[in-house]
Formats: C-alpha cells, structure tokens, sequence
C-alpha cells in the first residue's frame, strides 16, 4: 500500500474512531481522518490517490465502501460534514479529496457517451472507455459567493430551499461560457434583483458534496432595490454585525467571507 493517508468512504461519510470529538483535538492533523493501519475489509473499490507536487498529506490511498457496509469495531461512519464543520480546513482537505475522487469514480464506472466499461488511464487520474476510448477527469463544479456591500451592510439572502433556516451569501453554478464575474452579477441579478460592481476575488475552497469548488468575490451594490426572486430566494435583506439573522455553520467557505466582512464593517473599514 502507498505511503500516506488511508481514507475510507461510505457516499458522504468516513470512517472515524468511535465517539471521535472533532473539537476536542487541539492540534488537529491532516493524519486525523486517516485510517492507517487499521484492518480493514475489502472494499468495493480502492484508489491509489494521484501524488500531489509539494503537500504530501494529500498523498495515499482512498477505499469506497458500499451504503450498508458496517463499521470495524471501535470505528463508525461518520458525515464529513461534521468534521468540516469542526476542524480546521487543512485538517479536513485531504479527506475531502478523497472523498471527491471516490465520489467521481463511483459515478464512473461506465462511458457517458457509449455506455462501455471505464477503465483507469495509466497515466494521469483520468477513466478511458474500453469500448469508444472517451476520456472523463474527475468532475468539479464551480460555484461563485458573492460579498455584496452597501455602504456600512451586506447582502445576505435566506434560500426558499434551506431547512435550517439561516441566511447566506447569495451563490450560484457557473454556466457554461460564462467567466466568474460574469456569474457572480447574473446570481445576484437573477436571485435579489439588484445590479452590482465586481470589486475583487476573496478565496476558494473545494466543497465535496459532492463535487463543487466554491470561489469568493467581493462586490459593491450600483443600482436597484431588493427583490427576491421567490423561487430560489425566500427572503434577502442589508444586515450589520449587530442585527444580523442566524448564520450558516463554521467551517464553510460562505460563513468565513460573512464573518469576515461583518467584522471589516464593525472595524469602520
Ligand atoms: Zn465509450
């Protein structure tokens, strides 16, 4: 087996300790998630991880385990979200990846375009139909945040869809064609009716449920008034850091830009 991490998967979950207390860990590692040197029982697929130039935490060895595989004992499946909702992101990323790569294989076992058995391309982490010889890489879709500004507020927008109920940035897939920019003035156009000015880019970070890579900007309001699209957004209003609704979980790219700015406008900036 490679050197590095061992990361097992089961759809969105892995495998952790039992009774693992994520907040607990003071100084957490990349090495937390992995499952190195534990035995383990044949999984349904397993994947040397491509090297990775300069972070060789992301190196190793992903497994992927069927929906009602149980856990060994002394471990248990858990969602990965409670994890990156816990820990540091540096702790959490190489699980995640290979949990995306896992993720892509599983959704491609066959081609696309003829239906023909994938096989694993010898030279780069790519799938190469036996039959036709199509090429499919791993999947990521990116989706724009957008860190709307108006004056001394900032635009957060509660989605028609959310059970939990608390308001975020508005955010959107990139379309084909379409540059992040571009995206970011349609989401907000579409979704809250209101025309912006791209100020500048802010931050990424891959979001693996299940295949998205998420991308800041920061944005400055030039014209309209609010109106949410009723479809998509339920509700959108201009908060400070004082009156502001609940906010999505730590650990997610969108609630770090929030506090972020809500934190510049408290400061005068
Ligand atoms: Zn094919």
């Amino acid at each position: 087996m490679a050197e590095g991490g061992v990361w097992a998967v089961r759809g969105a979950e892995i495998l952790v300790r039992e009774g693992e207390d994520f907040a607990a860990r003071a100084e957490p590692g990349s090495s937390l998630l992995s499952c190195r040197g534990l035995a383990l029982p044949e999984p349904a697929d397993r994947y040397a991880l491509p090297p990775y130039a300069g972070r060789p935490e992301l190196d190793g060895m992903a497994l992927l385990y069927p929906e009602d595989a149980p856990a060994p004992n002394g471990w248990e499946w858990r969602p990965l979200r409670a994890a990156v909702m816990a820990l540091p992101e540096d702790a959490w990323l190489p699980a995640a990846r290979a949990m995306a790569f896992m993720r892509w294989r599983e959704a491609t076992r066959y081609c696309g375009r003829c239906g023909g058995r994938n096989q694993d391309k010898a030279d780069e982490p790519a799938r190469v139909c036996s039959a036709c010889g199509a090429l499919s890489f791993p999947r990521i879709s990116p989706a724009v945040l957008a860190v709307v500004r108006r004056g001394d507020k900032l635009l957060l927008a509660r989605n028609a869809a959310s059970r939990l109920g608390f308001w975020s940035l508005i955010a959107g897939f990139v379309e084909p064609g379409e540059r992040f920019e571009d995206c970011v003035r349609r989401e907000v156009r579409e979704e809250v009716g209101v025309d912006i000015r791209v100020d500048g880019y802010l931050g990424s970070q891959p979001w693996p449920f299940p295949d998205q890579l998420m991308i800041g900007f920061k944005a400055s309001w030039a014209s309209g008034e609010l109106a949410p699209d009723g479809v998509e957004i339920a509700e959108a209003g201009w908060f400070g850091p004082d009156d502001h609704p609940p906010l999505p979980n730590p650990g997610s790219l969108s609630r770090r830009l929030i506090d972020a700015a809500l934190a510049d406008i408290a400061a005068g900036r």
